[in-house]
C-alpha cells in the first residue's frame, strides 16, 4: 500500500496521524483522494446531509493597532487622521439591524488599540446585554491581550473572567495566522507568539468559554509549520477533553487563505486546490473538532459549494461587513437567499444555526424564502 493510502486509511479507521504523516499528506497531489476521506469523516460527525450558516455581523469597532501586521490592509496606526473609534450609538445600531433580520452573533474585532481603557470594553459588553438578546462572539486573542496590556495590572484570567463577566459569550480565533514563532515574526513581530494565543483561548476553555481556531495560509510557511499548527490545536482540545471542562472548546476550525493585494507583503495567492487540500487535511488531522467552516468571504462562493465535499459541514456567516478582508481587495457578498441557494446547490439541506452549532431553523423545502434578506452592504 502506498504511504498516502495507508494514512487515508489509518485516519478512516479511527487513528491518528502524526506530523510526519500531515506533512506527507501536503506533499502529496493526490487531492481527491484526501478530500474524499475528509468527506467521510465529516460525515461520521455529521451523518444529515445539512450544512449551517449562522446569521451574524461583524464589526470593526476600531481600525486603530499598534501591531502593525505586514499582511493587514486594515489598521491604521495611533495618531493617523484615518483611524477610528465607532461610537456606541453606531454599534448599537448594527446590533439592531442585525437582529432585525434574524441575526444571532455579533463578531466585534479591532485593532489593538492603546487609547481605549479596559473599562471600554466591560461597559460596552454591559451595554449591550442590557439593550439586546445577541451572543458577543468577539474579540481575538491579540485584542485581549492589549486589553491586559491597559488593565493596570490584571492576570489575563482576571481580564477573562470580566469580560465574560460583563457579556462576552465566546472568542472567534481570528490572529492565529500560523502557529508557529518563525513565520509568526516575520509577518507581525509585536503580535506574540503562538503561545500567546493559545493562551488566551486555553484561559478561556478553562472559564467555560468556547473558541474557534482559525489557521490562514500563504505567508510562505513550511508544510511542518502547518502540520505542527494543526497539532497545537488538536493537543489543546485533548486537554479540554481530559479535563472534563465546562465547555467543548474548540467547537469550529476555519482555514483560510492569505490576501495579498493592497497589503505590504509580496506573496503568491494560495491556489483553490491548494486551500481545498489543507482543508480536508485539517479535517483528517483535527480528530476532536467537529466543525469546519467554509471560507467563502476569501475563496467566494463557487469554491465554498465545493468546500462542502471537502470536510465542511459549515458555511460560515452572512456577514453583512467584513472590513479587514475588504481592505486587503476580496469581498465576496452573499446574502441569505445566496447562501440557501448554493447550499442547496451542492446537494445539502441549509440550515441556521447559533454560534453553539444548535440548529435553529431547518431550510428544508426548496419554495421556504427568508422573510427579509441582507441588503445591507456597508
Ligand atoms: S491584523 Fe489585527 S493586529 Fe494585525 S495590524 Fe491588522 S488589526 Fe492590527
Amino acid at each position: 500500500m502506498k504511504p498516502i493510502d495507508r494514512i487515508l486509511q489509518k485516519s478512516l479507521s479511527g487513528g491518528r496521524i502524526d506530523v510526519e504523516e500531515c506533512i506527507t499528506l501536503f506533499e502529496s497531489d493526490q487531492i481527491e483522494k484526501i478530500g474524499d476521506t475528509a468527506n467521510q469523516i465529516m460525515k461520521k460527525w455529521h451523518p444529515d446531509p445539512i450544512t449551517t450558516f449562522v446569521i451574524g455581523r461583524n464589526i470593526n469597532y476600531t481600525n486603530i493597532c499598534d501591531v502593525y501586521c505586514r499582511f493587514c490592509a486594515f489598521y491604521r496606526a495611533p495618531g493617523s487622521a484615518e483611524g477610528y473609534v465607532l461610537p456606541d450609538e453606531t454599534i448599537f445600531q448594527k446590533i439592531q439591524e442585525t437582529l432585525d433580520v434574524n441575526g444571532t452573533e455579533i463578531l466585534m474585532q479591532g485593532g489593538t488599540n492603546p487609547n481605549l481603557p479596559f473599562s471600554y470594553y466591560t461597559d460596552l459588553l454591559r451595554e449591550i446585554k442590557k439593550r439586546f438578546n445577541i451572543t458577543m462572539h468577539s474579540f481575538s486573542p491579540a485584542e485581549i491581550m492589549k486589553m491586559k496590556d491597559v488593565s493596570d495590572g490584571l492576570s489575563l484570567e482576571e481580564v477573562v473572567r470580566q469580560l465574560h463577566e460583563a457579556g462576552l459569550d465566546s472568542l472567534p480565533g481570528g490572529g492565529a495566522e500560523i502557529l508557529d514563532d518563525r513565520t509568526r515574526r516575520k509577518i507581525s513581530k509585536l503580535k506574540g507568539s503562538w503561545r500567546d494565543w493559545m493562551d488566551v483561548m486555553q484561559t478561556a476553555h478553562k472559564l467555560g468559554m468556547h473558541t474557534t481556531g482559525t489557521m490562514v495560509i500563504g505567508f510562505g510557511e513550511s508544510m511542518e509549520e502547518r502540520a505542527l499548527h494543526m497539532l497545537r490545536i488538536r493537543d489543546a482540545q485533548d486537554d479540554v477533553l481530559l479535563q472534563k471542562l465546562n465547555t467543548p472548546g474548540f467547537l469550529a476550525f476555519i482555514p483560510w487563505t492569505f490576501q495579498p493585494d493592497n497589503t505590504n507583503m509580496k506573496a503568491e495567492k494560495v491556489t483553490p486546490e491548494e486551500y481545498l487540500k489543507t482543508l480536508a487535511i485539517s479535517r483528517i488531522m483535527l480528530d476532536n473538532v467537529p466543525n469546519f467552516q467554509s471560507s467563502w468571504v476569501t475563496m467566494g462562493p463557487e469554491i465554498g459549494k465545493l468546500t462542502l465535499s471537502y470536510g465542511c459541514n459549515d458555511f460560515g456567516s452572512t456577514m453583512i461587513e467584513e472590513n479587514v478582508v475588504s481592505a486587503a481587495g476580496t469581498t465576496h457578498k452573499v446574502n441569505v437567499s445566496s447562501t440557501l441557494q448554493i447550499i442547496r446547490e451542492a446537494g445539502k439541506i441549509p440550515a441556521q444555526r447559533n454560534t453553539k452549532y444548535e440548529i435553529l431553523r431547518v431550510f428544508d423545502d426548496e419554495n421556504v424564502k427568508v422573510d427579509r434578506d441582507f441588503v445591507m452592504q456597508n
